[in-house]
């Protein structure tokens, strides 16, 4: 495509107009209407939810060959003159000099007609729902806080870590691991042997390896694929999902708990300015009045309570739950919710969880029964963060790893971090897809990364 000076993308038109100019888009049909002498082409190219109208006049050379046979999903490369548009609804529009069609789109098989597609339905054809007004809204805005994870963390002097992918510790609690084990590899004289010597598995958490980094460069964080072997089909569990995860030497609880809650505020706020197009649509068809609870989220304080003080409002709420309230017991998905969407309609910071239900790395209170962990829940979702501070002392760390039954030996080195020059340090895991979750209202956790993968599905 040669006029590489001369094609833009409709956001940049769209953010600038240039009455007048001479320019190129290249886009796919969302729909043509045909008037008399002309036709409206509808166009989008994912820049942006808005198309750009284009005019294309019957004196086009291709305009009864090619033209007027363009429907949803064609795609074309237009040139034209931007022009102010007389009717209402858009305030320019792309009067054609050149139609180019690229790629026809078969309107007997092209599965995304005009119609409002369910997102189930969507779910089967993952290659051609970021076409959609929602999915791909859902992409920018996904795109977007990435960055703003990164830039958060930067302008705050931490340090990215590539946590490995492939890992031999299995981060205890975190949840089952999937093996890689097709990979063994032949010895000179005979038989098979693992490829790493031992059993390996890919990360259920980047924690014990940031853990590392974090005792060297004291505030650094890692964002990246995680994944969980659970059989759970819920709306917000995936088998490989993204993970935020910072970590802070010389961090308590409290201060960890800062970091989170200013992070989330920031992603927010960030959603609210940089993605207010797409979140005006999730507003109007996905969850009414979503910009204005986001809004809201900023501008309040998160609440904190202890797990102990949680127990005794679930306790005294009168609800019926399906799985009973009592002291120890791990907070399910309803008990989480009704906390947070109904007592504090807000997001809530639970601490102090007892040390049972917890991994063996959290730092034992002088209680003795509890830990120094924190969650984060959030309305609509539930837990969307799990923290803690760590444990820095050696003696407590090793016991509470043998009570746990895990096998020090493997833990030589998490040890070590304990032996040579310890600090008190925490960190949080973010997951990353309940974040967009949250932010476009989305029900169900699969339309919020590009390629699902959950208990028998991973189509491409
Ligand atoms: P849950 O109780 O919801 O299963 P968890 O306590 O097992 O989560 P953590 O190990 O604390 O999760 O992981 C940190 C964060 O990662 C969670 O707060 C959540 O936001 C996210 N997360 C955990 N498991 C999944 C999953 N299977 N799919 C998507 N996100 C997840
Ligand atoms: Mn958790």
């Amino acid at each position: 495509m040669g006029d590489g000076g001369m094609r833009k993308r409709i956001a940049n038109i769209l953010a600038a107009p240039e009455i007048g100019a001479q320019l190129q888009v290249g886009g796919w049909v969302k729909t043509r209407r045909d008037a008399s002498g002309f036709s409206f082409i509808e166009m989008g190219d994912g820049s942006c939810l808005a198309n750009i109208q284009v005019i294309a006049e019957q004196s086009l050379v291709n305009y009864d060959q090619e033209i007027k046979r363009l429907s949803a999903g064609c795609s074309v490369l237009v040139t034209g003159i931007l022009q102010e548009s007389p009717a209402k609804g858009q305030a320019v529009e792309l009067r054609a000099m050149a139609v180019q069609i690229l790629g026809w789109a078969d309107p007997e098989h092209y599965p995304l007609q005009k119609k409002q597609h369910s997102f189930e339905f969507l779910r089967n054809i993952t290659h051609l729902r970021p076409r959609t007004n929602a999915l791909g809204a859902v992409a920018r805005v996904r795109s977007r806080l990435a960055y703003g994870v990164h830039t958060f963390f930067q302008e705050r002097g931490f340090i990215q870590v590539h946590t490995p992918i492939i890992t031999t510790s299995d981060c205890e609690g975190a949840g089952e691991m999937f093996q890689v084990s097709a990979s063994s590899v032949r010895q000179p004289g005979g038989g098979n042997v693992d490829f790493f010597g031992r059993p390996a598995g890919l990360t259920v958490s980047g924690q014990l390896q940031a853990e590392v980094y974090s005792q060297a460069l004291g505030n650094v964080y890692t964002f990246g694929p995680i994944f969980r072997a659970e059989n759970s089909n819920t709306s917000r569990h995936l088998a490989e999902f993204w993970m935020v995860e910072p970590e802070m030497a010389f961090c308590d609880l409290a201060g960890d708990m800062q970091v989170a809650e200013e992070m989330l505020k920031y992603l927010l706020r960030l959603a609210l300015t940089e993605c207010a197009e797409d979140l005006s649509l999730f507003d109007r068809f996905i969850e009414k009045g979503l910009s204005a609870r986001l809004a809201q989220v900023v501008e309040q304080d998160f609440a904190r309570i202890t797990y102990t003080e949680a127990v005794e409002q679930l306790l005294c709420s009168g609800q019926d739950f399906i799985y009973p309230v009592q002291w120890g017991i791990d907070l399910q998905s309803e008990h989480e919710r009704y906390l947070t969407e109904t007592v504090y309609q807000r997001p809530l910071i639970v601490t102090d969880y007892p040390a049972a239900i917890k991994p063996f790395y959290m730092r034992l209170s002088d209680d003795g029964r509890t830990v120094a962990a924190m969650d984060i829940l959030v309305p609509g979702i539930g837990e969307i963060i799990g923290g803690s501070q760590r444990e820095e002392r050696y003696d407590v760390l090793l016991a509470r790893m043998q009570q746990a039954g895990i096998d020090p030996e493997g833990y030589g080195w998490y040890l070590d971090l304990r032996r040579y020059g310890t600090v008190p340090h925490a960190g949080f895991g973010l997951g990353f897809e309940r974040l967009i979750q949250f932010v476009t209202g989305m029900a169900n956790i699969r339309e919020v990364i590009p390629f699902p993968r959950t208990p028998g599905f991973a189509p491409c």
